[in-house]
């Protein structure tokens, strides 16, 4: 029988396992299923450039159709949903029919949550896909007046998009100091003042409690009791993984989030299945600890170990990663690298920013604000596991020659 790799998310980590398939020189036939109906495409741009350039962007498509389905001679099926998967018969069910599998790669990414009893009007949305994006920029155009709830990285963002067009926004946040699981609450409070510094009026301790208008949104409740005015309201509330569809399957699910348990090869738990990307968690070696990350970097390259795994799982590797992502704020680049660390984040002095988290007598993980080279010292410095000691020598000599 020749052999079929399914892969089921037609995006990053998706496209990723059917380039890695290819590279290994894998001859047989490779099914790449999407529910959207777009070619693969690039996510960190829809909340960045996309919403504040001039000209509307093309979609930031990674590939051409002609590559994805000539030179990786890819069976591309897109919008096409998965809907339930039989392990033991290997069949994926899909909206317009099924395909069995030899290998199954699953990374089917994650879904931006709402909020309870956010109604379905005009001007409100959140910032997942393509489409999304192209609304929310759309109400930009239109001098939208925008309240974004939840100050994360992406309605961080957001506002960013807005500020830069010269628009009002209000960023609402439960917390009182905004992103302290990412990043703790001292860095999260320079983030509070970043946003303030460029005119973007953070709410913080407070909720929305409902949208206001009928059809369209007019502005939204907070609860205590103030009403901003806003004909674009951004719902920034985290994603949730995209596993719906795979409850009854079998597989393991995590009992929080709901995302698709795999062990530190990216196994999810049967032979030839497997997973990478938003959708999965799995046990970082590195950290020795179960993790899911929503991020691109390892998205990518989980994509490309699943594959790999999946295809020879006798040769299986374990991926290991120190986790790393960016975010653009205000004109500048955010970057963290590593575990936000349970016992200390300090901030070091000096002209640009930089702050160090540690794990007992460890680095854990490292932030700074445009130091691209830097950021990736202190990469190399988690994975090598630096002593606190040594991280801090290291921080105080870059800072000292700065
Ligand atoms: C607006 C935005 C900005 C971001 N900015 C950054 C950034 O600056 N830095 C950073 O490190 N990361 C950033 N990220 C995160 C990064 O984009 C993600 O980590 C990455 O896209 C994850 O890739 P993925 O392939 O795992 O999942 P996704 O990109 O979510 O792709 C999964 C695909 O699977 C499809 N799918 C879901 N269910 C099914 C089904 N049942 N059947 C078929 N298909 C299905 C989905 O429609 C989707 O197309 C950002 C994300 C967003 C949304």
């Amino acid at each position: 029988m020749r052999r079929r790799l399914v892969i089921v998310g037609a995006c990053l980590a998706g496209l990723r396992a059917a380039e890695a398939a290819r590279r290994t020189g894998f001859a047989g036939e490779i099914t790449l299923v999407g529910a959207e109906p777009h070619l693969p495409y690039d996510r960190p741009p829809l909340s960045k450039a996309y919403l504040d350039e001039p000209e509307a962007p093309a979609l930031p498509a990674y590939r051409d159709e002609s590559v994805l389905r000539q030179e990786l001679d890819l069976d591309l099926r897109l919008g096409v949903a998965a809907t339930a998967l039989d392990l033991e018969q290997r069949v994926v069910g899909l909206d317009d029919g099924e395909v069995s599998y030899t290998e199954l790669v699953l990374a089917t990414g994650a879904r931006a949550r709402t909020l309870p009893g956010m109604p379905a009007i005009a001007g409100v949305h959140t910032l997942r896909t393509v489409d999304d994006a192209a609304a929310v920029r759309a109400a930009l155009d239109g001098g939208a007046r925008t309240v974004v709830v939840g100050a994360g990285f992406i309605g961080s963002e957001v506002a960013s998009g807005a500020r830069k067009r010269g628009l009002p926004v209000t960023v609402v946040e439960l917390a009182h100091t905004p992103l302290t699981r990412s990043v703790g609450l001292e860095v999260g409070a320079v983030f509070a003042d970043l946003h303030r510094q460029n005119g973007t009026d953070l709410r913080l301790g407070v909720g929305v409690e409902s949208v206001l208008g009928d059809d369209k949104a007019s502005g939204v409740r907070l609860s205590d009791g103030t009403e901003l005015a806003a004909d674009l309201v951004v719902v920034g509330a985290g994603a949730a993984p995209a596993t719906d569809w795979l409850r009854d399957s079998g597989l393991q699910l995590d009992e929080r989030d709901g995302g698709l348990v795999c062990d530190e090869t990216l196994n999810a738990g049967y032979p030839g299945v497997y997973g990478a990307g938003d959708v999965a968690h799995w046990h970082n070696p590195l950290f020795d600890r179960r993790m899911r990350l929503e991020h691109w970097t390892s998205a990518a390259e989980q994509g490309a170990a699943a594959a790999r795994n999946a295809l020879d799982p006798a040769a299986a590797k374990p991926y290991g990663t120190v986790p790393y992502f960016w975010s653009d704020w205000y004109g500048h680049r955010i970057q963290f690298v590593g575990v936000p660390g349970a016992d200390e984040a300090r901030v070091l002095p000096g002209e640009k920013f930089l702050a160090l988290y540690r794990e007992g007598d460890r680095l854990a993980g490292a932030l700074t604000v445009d130091q691209p080279t830097l950021i990736m010292k202190f990469r190399r410095l988690v994975a090598r596991r630096a002593t606190w000691r040594e991280a801090l020598e290291f921080a105080g000599a870059k800072t000292a020659s700065a």
